[in-house]
C-alpha cells in the first residue's frame, strides 16, 4: 500500500512503544479514548486491548477501510474524517465522560490539532500526544529558557505538558527527518485560577509574542497600546522595562493583561 507523505504517513514499527504510548496514558478501564491518526493501526492495538472504546479518526480512506476489517469489535470505532472536524464535544457526550486522547500526530499540522485540542478541553481529561522533538521542546518549555515562547503558553494555559519520551527515526517506516517526542497533557485550564478570560487573554497572549525580538513594552505599543499606559501596568507588576514576553511566567503574563485591563476599564 503506497504511503503517502502528505499525510504525515509515518508508521510506528516499536512495538514497545506503542505499548509504552497507551501505559502512558494511565488507568484505561471503562473509559473511551479518541485516537488521532491510527494509520494501520499500531497504537489501537494497544489502545484496544485496554480501554472500553476506541474512536479512531484517521483522514485516509483507505487506511480507514484496512482498520474497520482489521478491528471488528465493537471496542473500536472507525471514523473516516479530517480530526480538526472532529466533535469531541459530541463524542465525549455520547460516551458519558471527558475523553482521553492518544495520537502519533502527523507532523505536518500539530499546531492546528493542538489548537483544536484545547478549543475542545472542555470534553478532555488527558492526552498522550508524539510530535516533532523541536514542538514538544517548545510545548513543554518553562519560561527564559530557548524554547519558551507562544505555543508553551497557549499549550501550558489549557493544563501541564510534560515531556515522556524521545524515538528515534529508525523506531517509524518509512523513517522521518527528525526524532519524535511523546508528551502528555492534562486539561485543567487556568482562566478562573488567574482570573482571566478566555479569549480576550489568549489574544493578548499572541500581541506580547508577536515579535520575538521586540521587548514586551514594544509589541505592547506595535499592539496599540499607549506608553504611559504600558509603563505604569509593567510599575504595577514589577516587570523590567526591557523584558521580553519569553522570560514571562503565565502567573505574570497574567497579572500584567489584568492591570492594562484595569487601566483601560477605568478610562
Ligand atoms: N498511528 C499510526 C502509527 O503510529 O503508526 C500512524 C501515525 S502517522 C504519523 C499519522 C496518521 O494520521 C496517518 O495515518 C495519516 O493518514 C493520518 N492523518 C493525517 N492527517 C489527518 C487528519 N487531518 N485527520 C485524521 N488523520 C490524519
Amino acid at each position: 500500500m503506497p504511503v503517502k507523505p502528505k499525510l504525515g504517513q509515518n508508521f510506528l514499527h516499536d512495538v514497545q512503544a506503542t505499548q509504552r504510548i497507551a501505559a502512558s496514558l494511565g488507568d484505561l478501564s471503562g473509559r473511551t479514548v479518541v485516537e488521532i491518526g491510527p494509520g494501520r493501526g499500531a497504537i489501537t492495538a494497544s489502545l484496544a486491548a485496554r480501554a472500553a472504546h476506541v474512536i479512531a479518526v484517521e483522514l485516509d480512506p483507505v487506511l480507514a477501510a484496512r482498520l474497520r476489517t482489521e478491528f471488528p469489535s465493537d471496542r473500536v470505532t472507525v471514523v473516516g474524517q479530517d480530526v480538526l472536524h472532529f466533535d469531541f464535544a459530541a463524542a465525549a457526550q455520547a460516551a458519558g465522560q471527558r475523553l482521553l486522547v492518544a495520537g502519533n500526530l502527523p507532523y505536518g499540522i500539530t499546531s492546528q490539532i493542538l489548537l483544536k485540542l484545547a478549543a475542545s478541553h472542555a470534553a478532555l481529561d488527558r492526552a498522550i500526544l508524539m510530535v516533532q522533538r523541536e514542538v514538544a521542546d517548545r510545548v513543554t518549555a518553562s519560561p527564559s529558557s530557548r524554547d519558551y515562547g507562544l505555543l508553551s503558553v497557549t499549550v501550558q494555559i489549557f493544563g501541564p505538558a510534560e515531556s515522556l519520551f524521545t524515538l528515534p527515526p529508525s523506531a517509524f517506516s518509512p523513517p522521518p527527518d527528525v526524532y519524535s517526542t511523546v508528551f502528555r497533557w492534562r486539561f485543567a485550564p487556568r482562566f478562573a485560577e488567574l482570573g482571566v478570560e478566555e479569549a480576550p487573554f489568549l489574544r493578548f497572549v499572541r500581541q506580547v509574542f508577536a515579535q520575538k525580538r521586540k521587548t514586551l513594552a514594544n509589541n505592547l505599543r506595535t499592539a496599540g497600546l499607549q506608553p504611559p499606559v504600558i509603563v505604569t501596568a509593567l510599575e504595577r507588576t514589577a516587570i523590567d522595562s526591557h523584558a521580553r514576553a519569553e522570560a514571562l511566567s503565565i502567573e505574570t503574563l497574567a497579572a500584567l493583561f489584568n492591570h492594562l485591563k484595569a487601566q483601560q476599564d477605568s478610562v
